[in-house]
């Protein structure tokens, strides 16, 4: 019964292609982008997101050997967990209209974001914070190839987050394959140091995009929520000196 599952037609594309997806998705984002931060063209400087020049990275070997190593840790764990998840809705039939496509995905950046705001202040209590969360702190002007560079238990907590709500609603696995890299797009902007005005996360309303988290790497408190400034503005967690829009100080 148990091993069966696996015998789902759903189980490839669903586990082993989200991953994959996932996991280019990052590389192709973070790649380019953090050229950008090692280069520092002169062209770009009005979009760095933090005064001073960017401090030479010393984690991009181990940021890209953490993202190798969570994404194995966490296929491992969804793996484990398939005959669970082959019970949800998750569905490989017709793809729906782009316009409920979209809509999903929409609804799934709000929630997931909405609910990382909640998970995240629990990893700053003290506890979590020294023997999990601290290891992303390490990071205090990210670079994007950073974006994975977090304890194997945080990224599986975040990568089961975002799986929740696609799982739970049922969705089809090309919406789930757009929400993830959709979601490999956060990661990698809110670590990048630069905000362009021309980013898709600023088509939201309530977004500071990539500031947002940038100055939670600065001031470590404050700021929890990944790229929505409204849910900060709404349990009044700003970080110090904070300002929608703004450099910090
Ligand atoms: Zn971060
Ligand atoms: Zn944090």
């Amino acid at each position: 019964m148990w091993f069966a599952a696996y015998d789902d037609p759903r189980f490839v594309p669903v586990v082993v292609g989200t991953t994959a997806i996932s996991m280019l998705a990052f590389a192709v984002f973070a790649a380019p982008m953090t050229w950008i931060a090692a280069r520092d063209p002169l062209s770009l400087r009005r979009f760095r997101i933090q005064s001073r020049r960017p401090r030479e990275q010393q984690l991009v070997a181990s940021s890209i050997a953490r993202w190798l190593g969570n994404n194995l840790f966490l296929l491992g764990l969804v793996v484990a967990a398939w005959p669970l998840l082959a019970m949800s809705n998750l569905r490989l039939d017709a793809p729906p209209s782009a316009l409920v496509a979209v809509a999903q995905v929409v609804a799934f950046i709000y929630v997931d974001d909405f609910l990382y705001y909640g998970v995240h202040r629990g990893l700053h209590s003290p506890f979590l914070y020294r023997h999990v969360h601290s290891v992303h702190h390490t990071i205090l002007t990210p670079w994007a190839v950073t974006g994975h560079f977090m304890h194997p238990i945080e990224f599986a907590l975040t990568g089961a987050l975002a799986l929740l709500p696609a799982t739970l609603l049922g969705v089809h696995v090309s919406v789930l394959w757009a929400w993830v890299v959709w979601r490999q797009w956060e990661a990698t902007e809110g670590h990048s140091g630069y905000d362009f005005p021309y980013s898709p996360s600023h088509l939201f309303p309530g977004s500071d995009g990539a500031r947002h988290h940038d100055a939670h790497h600065a001031r470590v408190k404050g700021n929890y929520a990944g790229f929505f400034a409204y849910v900060d503005g709404l349990f009044g967690t700003f970080a110090r000196g904070y300002v929608r829009g703004k450099k910090l100080e």
